[in-house]
């Protein structure tokens, strides 16, 4: 008789839960070690696009989660003074990448996640590290503060500040700080009619989304010092976006200080040399953090955790995959940060000039930005077989 493969996942995060489904339906015993007391995830909402759906697809989520989100796309992009400066629809996203970009709450999707595990496999409060990546010949072995476990592969999803990878890859100079703090807010916001919009400013942004939930999903990022705090956090929002256009005032207006979460953004500005050793595979953050403007690392996080189930008897060529893509998308990422966080006058007028000429000329920048990204499709089909036709029904 074959015995069953056991895989253990450091870390209960997007990355590692889908990582977590996928092999579970793929056969391997599964076990999750969560170094937080539950399996609530900090942070707001979240927008997956296509690519990341279709990869939700192979283990039978996508379409539910098409279905419960909020269609992105209706709006587009304006000055802090309201001037429209490109604008596209939801369904013009869903026909040029085959599929609806989508926002929903990041407890949603963990909840629907964890949903596909049996029920023993998470363990909370459960902080983990590499003790041996083992090899062809040994397993791997993981600590935690209960003891150790042997496994025949270990999922590294433990973020941005991942231990596994310091103990992987001593040598990696880790995180450095991307040049910009963050808010997020999500709040029912009565009355406010508005068009979804990413407003440019001189070294700010603001975003503001519906949920399709009743409540308001609205992000801001500002260039500053890292490490800032005010010690209210909503009356420094009013200080600096107080006179942009409608709806930032009346989501400020509805917004209570502790509704505001503030972070600062890190990222790994040198990619690591694999995403691999022994029998251990980094995916995620862990593996890739990238600054949030591109709305991909959750995203791509879903790629990894699917590519890995593909490829987990050949970690190498999980790395050979992955490698390339992320770190080309990270790279796309910090470009669009350095764009949409401009501070000097004279850039951000060109810039802006700019954007309004290429929209007028074709597809709005919200779309082009997603190109070459959100068209991406999984090595696999879905796990389970009585899951019917994913992907060819978008219309709403
Ligand atoms: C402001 C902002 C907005 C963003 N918006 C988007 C977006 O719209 N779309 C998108 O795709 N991405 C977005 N991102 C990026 C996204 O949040 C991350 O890329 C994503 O959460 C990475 O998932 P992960 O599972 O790799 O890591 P994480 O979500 O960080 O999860 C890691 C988990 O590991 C646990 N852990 C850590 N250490 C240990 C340990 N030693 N033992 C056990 N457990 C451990 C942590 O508690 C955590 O639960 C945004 C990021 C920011 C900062």
């Amino acid at each position: 008789m074959t015995r069953t493969k056991t895989a253990v996942v450091i870390g209960g995060g997007i990355g590692g839960l889908t990582a977590a489904a996928a092999l579970h339906q793929s056969g391997l015993r599964v076990t999750v070690l969560e170094r937080a007391p539950s399996l609530r995830p900090i942070g707001a909402a979240i927008s997956l696009s296509p690519n990341a759906l279709r990869a939700l697809d192979v283990i039978g989520l996508g379409e539910e989660i098409r279905d419960l989100a909020a269609w992105q796309g209706d709006g587009g992009l304006r000055t802090p003074g309201g001037r429209w400066l490109s604008r596209t629809s939801a369904e013009a996203a869903a026909a040029r990448f085959g599929g609806p970009l989508v926002l929903l709450h990041r407890s949603t999707l963990v909840e629907r996640l964890a949903a596909l595990l049996p029920p023993d496999a998470v363990r909370t409060a459960a902080d983990a590290m590499v003790a041996d990546p083992g090899n062809r010949d040994r397993p791997a072995t993981v600590r935690t503060p209960d003891g150790e476990l042997e496994a025949d592969l270990v999922v590294a999803a433990d973020g941005i500040h991942s231990v596994a990878r310091r103990a992987l890859f001593p040598d990696h100079p880790g995180p450095v700080y991307s040049g910009f703090t963050t808010w997020r807010i999500v709040i029912p916001v009565p009355g406010a009619e508005f068009a979804s919009h990413e407003t440019w400013g001189r070294g700010r942004i603001w975003g503001t989304h519906p949920l399709g939930d009743g409540r308001v999903y609205a992000y801001a990022a500002a260039v500053t010092p890292a490490g800032g705090h005010a010690a209210d956090e909503k009356a420094e929002l009013l200080h600096r976006y107080g006179d942009w256009h409608h709806p930032v005032p009346a989501v400020l207006a509805a917004a209570r200080p502790e509704d505001v979460l503030r972070h600062d953004v890190h990222h790994l500005a040198e990619p690591l040399p694999a995403y691999h050793r022994g029998r251990v595979a980094l995916l995620g953050d862990a593996a890739h953090a990238m600054p949030p403007n591109l709305g991909q690392g959750g995203n791509q996080a879903i790629e990894d955790a699917i590519v890995l189930a593909h490829h987990s008897q050949d970690l190498a060529a999980y790395t050979a995959a992955r490698l390339p893509r992320t770190t080309a998308i990270a790279r796309r990422a910090v470009k669009v940060a350095r764009l949409n966080l401009m501070g000097n006058r004279a850039g951000t007028a060109v810039r802006d000039a700019a954007i309004l000429a290429l929209s007028k000329a074709g597809p709005a920048l919200f779309l082009r930005g997603f190109d070459g990204i959100a068209d991406w499709r999984p090595p696999q089909p879905p796990y389970a077989s009585r899951r019917t036709q994913v992907g060819e029904r978008y219309e709403r």
